[in-house]
């Protein structure tokens, strides 16, 4: 999209998934929300901890599983009143930290108290539970003002579970930044001309060289390299890798191939995609030209090239590419 100043911009999201490991202590704990029930570990100086840790808080190992709740006391809380995507209600609702009946320690969860003014510090609130479980303090859903009812429902959730529950031993732990990037003016004039089945460089007035794309100044000659000229959509393969490892983001299933090629007229390569030919031939010194999208699905992007193919020409001496090696 076009910013305020005719610079593009574009949402991004920097995402990925780890795989946690719990341990028996949390291992155990997100079992016990798995069954509907809330369990803290017995700590030292004979309290409670909720939620549990393998030590406490002057580093001496817990001991036991205790029981806790269902009900608990509100200690402190912080209204929401625009709930983000990633927050549990997605309706005005409480960070609160609740200590449960039995805790030494209170745990922050959300308080879906319906209105600013019913939350209260010193209310006494019971947990709701979803009716799938998997193992993650998400399955407590929420807490509300304890009602008999609310308590009842709370009691009937975890009735199931008999004995230990069983630990959940590892579990996904997503991370995701959204945010925008901001392309400046050189990257924006790059990608507008990608639209156009073009590719724009920046030479710089000193060295000569075409920075690909191009930026404000030389890193060499540190002088303003905004002179914009085309240059070629084809060009030598200076390096590759073969992809054969898949993950999701992957544009194809491996393998494939990943290459810098340096285009006619640029001093820099462009990295992307080759196809064509098996990955076991690709070699350093190939000649290759750009595959663009149809004109239906040009933008400004790098995608408006598909990607690249080998013209069939002979390799390039590799004289002609070791400077930008
Ligand atoms: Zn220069």
């Amino acid at each position: 999209m076009d910013g305020d100043d005719g610079v593009l911009e574009a949402p991004y999201r920097l995402e990925y998934t780890y795989t946690r490991s719990t341990g028996p202590v949390i291992g155990r704990f997100l079992g016990a929300l798995r069954a509907g029930t809330l369990e803290g570990v017995r700590t030292a100086d004979g309290g409670v901890m909720v939620p549990p840790l393998e030590y406490d808080t002057t580093g001496a190992a817990t001991g036991e599983a205790v029981a806790v709740g269902p009900g608990g006391v509100v200690t402190t809380w912080a209204w929401v009143n625009e709930p983000r995507k990633e927050h549990p209600l997605a309706k005005p609702f409480a960070w609160a930290l609740v200590k449960l009946d039995g805790a030494s320690t209170a745990m922050l969860h959300a308080v879906d108290a319906g209105d600013l003014a019913a939350m209260k510090t010193g209310m006494r609130v019971a947990p709701r539970w979803r009716a799938e479980r998997t193992g993650s303090v998400r399955d407590l859903e929420c807490f509300v003002p304890e009602t008999p009812f609310a308590l009842s429902e709370a009691q009937r959730a975890g009735s199931k579970g008999e004995g230990a529950p069983e630990p959940v031993p590892l579990f996904p732990s997503p991370v995701a930044l959204d945010y925008t990037v901001t392309a400046g003016h050189h990257l924006s004039t790059y990608l507008r001309a990608m639209k156009e089945k073009r590719i724009v460089g920046g030479r710089c007035p000193a060295c000569q060289k075409v920075y690909l794309p191009p930026r404000g100044a030389c890193p060499t000659c540190g002088v303003p390299a905004d002179a914009v000229v085309d240059v070629a959509d084809r060009g030598i393969v200076t390096t590759f890798c073969v992809i054969r490892i898949p993950f999701d983001a992957a544009p194809f299933p491996p393998p494939y191939i990943a290459v810098a090629v340096i285009l006619e007229g640029a001093d820099l390569p462009l990295f992307h995609l080759l196809r064509g030919i098996p990955p076991e031939e690709a070699r350093m010194g190939m000649r290759v030209r750009a595959v663009w999208a149809p004109d239906e699905e040009l933008g400004p992007t790098l995608a408006s090239i598909k990607w690249f193919e080998p013209t069939g020409e002979p390799d390039a001496d590799t004289a002609e590419i070791e400077r930008h090696l």
